[in-house]
């Protein structure tokens, strides 16, 4: 018998008891990473907590906070993980690392009781998105050091689809293989199912359309939650495309559903959400209020996060949703990265607002990029952007202002736009950087 939920006794517990387990299970890592970890045990005591403070639910709030900077006492013995590995080094059966985009890589190390749980995670993400065992799922991605799709992977086949792993392959490879084997679902970030909807027009000279897919998982990038990207995608394949939120540190937390809640639902039972305010670390509870979201990772051993602040900003949604889920769910999913919303101009800005605007014209169907530098004392915001070549003189001119308009009304900003060649932007296959901003140092 199949039913809407992986795990129906969970997904749709009352949040009285949903709470209560959430407690019982954040009381059992505290203790346990402060037993295991020599990380958290000097954090903690630098703090004046101990676990035993762990009281009532609003002592939760007195649990410090870790952050990325905390893992850079990795690099020692245990090696490579140093204090921050809470099992003997012989328990650890694989390796994975972030990607460094924010900074210094971290390494995380899973035990086979992880991977497992990493598993079951992925199972309720995919049930949720209607994937079923009549299914067979192609994967273009490169089974790297990067977790990425590696949980989802395995988490199909627990689920009884049949997945086809497709690794060092190119994407017009890819591409083929999908057609000769009528897949009738892939996962990939928002950029690349774009790259791939290009990549069949262009190298195969066919449309999408005719490879049948039936449904897509995003990952990676926000772009599944804004509705111009997701429109353009289901458009491209003529398929639900539906996202995912997950992070190596933390594990795969948040879903969207087939009900479309035009949010994330967060696995409440393996999972807590906090958001805090940008700010400060005060708690956000009323909805529509952005918030930095802080996350525990309840049952993971090897190296489980608690109160991991990720500096992603999201809110509550108001409403929940008609799937009978009780998870709560983050509206419009996560808006962006603390330190990607930025005052230009001394006008609050995020990059997916820009992203939103450009997705929305049917005619741009190429990359583009945001740099923000200085002009003298001045912000100066540009956008490079990759033209269509078929339009040309007073048509493009008329498009470009319609664009700069539709910017600007949207972000409060001029932009200086800058006309790329189509093809000559960068194509990412896992994350993309498409937000420069040159007035800080390091950043490209
Ligand atoms: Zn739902």
């Amino acid at each position: 018998m199949t039913t809407e939920y992986w795990n129906p006794l969970l997904e749709t517990l009352e949040p009285e008891r949903l709470r209560a387990l959430q407690f019982n299970k954040m009381k059992r890592v505290v203790d346990w990473v402060y037993a295991k970890s020599p990380l958290y045990r000097r954090k903690f005591d630098a703090a004046g907590f101990k676990p035993g403070d762990l009281k009532k639910w609003e002592d939760i709030q007195l649990v410090p906070l870790l952050t990325k900077d905390d893992y850079r006492c990795q690099g020692k013995d245990p090696f490579p993980y140093g204090d921050t590995l809470c099992v003997p080094l012989d328990d650890v059966t694989v390796f994975h690392q972030t990607s460094g985009t924010t900074g210094t890589p971290v390494y995380q190390p899973d035990t086979w009781a992880d991977w497992e749980w990493w598993s079951e995670c992925w199972a309720t993400i995919l049930w949720a998105q209607d994937f079923r065992p009549s299914d067979r799922v192609f994967l273009p991605f490169g089974y790297n050091i990067f977790v990425a799709y590696w949980a989802g992977h395995y988490a199909c086949e627990k689920i009884g689809c049949e997945v086809v792993p497709g690794g060092v392959l190119g994407t017009t490879e890819r591409l083929m293989k999908m057609r000769e084997l009528k897949t009738t679902a892939f996962m990939a970030t928002p950029t690349y199912v774009l790259g791939m909807a290009e990549t069949v027009r262009s190298e195969l000279k066919a449309d999408p359309l005719e490879w049948g897919i039936k449904k897509i998982l995003c990952a990676g990038e926000p772009g599944a939650l804004i509705p111009s990207t997701k429109k353009r995608m289901e458009e491209a394949w003529g398929c639900p495309v539906r996202d995912h939120v997950g992070a190596t540190e933390v594990g795969a937390w948040s879903f969207e559903c087939t009900h479309r809640p035009g949010g994330l639902h967060v696995i409440e039972s393996m999972f807590l959400v906090e958001l805090l305010e940008l700010e400060s670390d005060k708690l956000i509870t009323a909805p529509g209020v952005p918030g930095r979201i802080v996350i525990t990772s309840f049952d993971r051993q090897a190296q489980p996060c608690v109160r991991f602040d990720t500096k992603d900003v999201s809110a509550w949604s108001e409403k929940s949703c008609e799937c009978g889920r009780t998870w709560k769910v983050l509206d419009a999913g996560v808006h962006g990265r603390v330190d990607h919303i930025t005052k230009v101009k001394g006008v609050l800005f995020s990059p997916v607002t820009v992203e939103e605007v450009v997705r929305s014209f049917p005619e741009f169907q190429g990359e583009f990029e945001i740099v923000v530098e200085k002009d003298g004392d001045l912000d100066k915001i540009r956008l490079r952007l990759e033209m269509p070549p078929e339009i040309t003189g007073e048509a493009r001119k008329e498009l470009n202002k319609r664009l700069l308009s539709s910017l600007r009304w949207k972000t409060q900003l001029n932009f200086e736009l800058e006309s790329m060649d189509f093809g000559s932007l960068p194509r990412y296959a896992l994350k993309a950087k498409r937000f420069h901003d040159k007035r800080k140092e390091g950043v490209k």
